[in-house]
């Protein structure tokens, strides 16, 4: 006899212990520079929409919307900060891969040149290591990363408490693009301020060639 079971509809996976490594490293070695987190975040939404851009050369079902831009949403009460981009988006392959799993050899080397380093040269460092996107959990205790690969019509939630384990799950996402949703920790209400976003948009992110808006309310 055989039991009929329906696929289970959340997927849990462990980080590499790579992962886990540099999440820690990230996150406890950058906390005095936790402003950081909007630049990685901000640039890793850049990127996604000049590879859409680029793909779109050779792929019309890439083709970005009319008005391409990268939204940041504040919600007060819900205590959530959403960053959300047209760009080209990722399958479920894609969010494993990139996500939770990283096999770059450079944690060691990352390691030591962050503690070699003056307080100030530690934010380009993790740039340098590309280890942005880890820093969402200086600020936020838990991270959902909606997206849909462009080209295709699935889209996937990524959820992490950044403790050993993600979840992965089918959603639904209107059109290609990623968001990230940021469940702003309670030591962190000033990235809840939109003038304080604008601060480091400003400081950080000025050469961004896609328009940045903010708005306050529901995504
Ligand atoms: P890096 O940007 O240096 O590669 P990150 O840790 O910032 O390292 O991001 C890891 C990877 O996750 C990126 O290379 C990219 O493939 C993927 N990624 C992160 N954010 C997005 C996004 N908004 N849209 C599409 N892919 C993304
Ligand atoms: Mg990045």
């Amino acid at each position: 006899m055989s039991i009929e079971t329906s696929a289970p509809k959340e997927e849990q996976h462990h980080f590499s212990a790579e992962v886990e490594r540099l999440m820690d490293l990230v996150v406890h070695a950058l906390y005095s520079e936790r402003e950081i987190f909007l630049r990685e975040l901000i640039a890793n939404s850049a990127d996604a929409m000049d590879r859409r851009r680029f793909e779109a050369l050779t792929n019309e079902s890439c083709a970005l919307p009319a008005t391409p831009q990268i939204r940041l949403t504040i919600n007060k009460e819900a205590r959530l900060l959403t960053i959300s981009d047209d760009g080209v988006g990722m399958s479920k392959e894609e969010i494993i891969q990139n996500l939770g799993t990283i096999a770059r050899s450079g944690t060691r080397a990352f390691e030591k040149e962050l503690k070699d380093a003056k307080p100030e040269d530690r934010p380009n460092l993790i740039g340098q290591f590309g280890v942005g996107f880890y820093s969402a959990f200086m600020v936020a205790d838990k991270v959902e990363v909606i997206s849909r690969r462009a080209g295709t019509e699935d889209s996937w939630s990524w959820t992490s408490e950044g403790k050993g384990q993600y979840t992965i799950a089918a959603t639904t996402r209107e059109t290609a693009g990623t968001t990230i949703i940021l469940h702003i920790k309670s030591d962190a209400d000033e990235y809840l301020e939109g003038m304080r976003l604008e601060n480091i948009i400003r400081k950080w992110a000025d050469h961004i060639a896609w328009p940045i808006t903010i708005k306050q309310g529901e995504e």
